[in-house]
């Protein structure tokens, strides 16, 4: 997904990505069927942030079939060339606003694979499943309403367990003290909330609603929970 949406960032006018007959891989992971998803999302993300989605195009197509290779290919390129260059089809939108554009979504790239992690291991057959899989609402839905994650500070037990895990380096943690998201280096992933033991419950995902401003630095010693009687 980062691939395909730096490249257009990066200013290709199309992307072309060519993977095996479904049922063909020779991985039991079958990761063509997750391309085939992972495509079918982009599509919709890329209709949300107004790029024209005939500009990116999975082929199936075996080592075996050159022709098939050949033919699909000059056909994405005359495709491509009566497009034009990325934005004239759409509507005449400036380069630098097409990667400001790219660059908000490409920064949820984390977030938008735990959103669909379900839909993008699904195995679609037919046409219209792939039809059907996304839809430009719910893609719109996603990208409006995302979630921000936040560490009750009274709930915080300073365990550390979030900080470890966390990808981006986005939490500030220091010994006996309440954690810090960072709000503008987290990439939103979920790993804090999803590692946060269940007891103490003090990640929390905020949807539709500001982040809390954190505690300021000399306030955030831990008060320990008392063991229940
Ligand atoms: S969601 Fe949590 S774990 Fe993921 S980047 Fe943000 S702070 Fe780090
Ligand atoms: S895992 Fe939970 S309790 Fe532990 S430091 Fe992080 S937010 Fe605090």
């Amino acid at each position: 997904m980062s691939f395909v949406l730096r490249s257009f960032s990066n200013g290709l006018d199309g992307v072309f990505i060519g993977a095996c007959h479904l049922n063909e891989c020779n991985y039991i992971t079958h990761g063509n069927y997750q391309a085939q998803n992972m495509v079918l999302l982009v599509k919709r993300i890329m209709e949300h942030v107004g790029i024209n989605p005939g500009r990116l195009r999975l082929q199936h197509v075996s080592g075996a079939e050159g022709n098939l290779f050949a033919e699909s290919t000059n056909e994405f390129v005359k495709q491509i060339k009566e497009l034009g260059p990325l934005g004239q089809a759409e509507g005449e939108v400036s380069r630098v606003e097409m990667k400001a554009r790219l660059a908000e979504v490409m920064k949820l790239v984390p977030y938008i694979k735990v959103e669909k992690r379900e839909k993008l291991r699904a195995r679609l057959t037919t046409p219209e499943e792939c039809a059907a899989h996304f839809t430009l609402e719910e893609v719109a839905d996603m990208l409006t309403n995302v979630a921000s994650y936040w560490i009750d500070p009274t709930k915080c037990q300073a365990c550390m367990t979030c900080a470890r895990r966390c990808p981006a380096d986005a939490i500030i943690s220091a010994k006996g003290e309440v954690h810090i998201v960072e709000q503008d280096k987290c990439i939103k992933c979920g790993t804090c909330y999803s590692v946060c033991p269940p007891r103490f419950a003090a990640a929390t995902r905020l949807v539709g609603e500001p982040v809390p401003p954190p505690l300021p630095e000399g306030e955030r010693t831990v008060i320990r929970k008392k063991k229940e009687a």
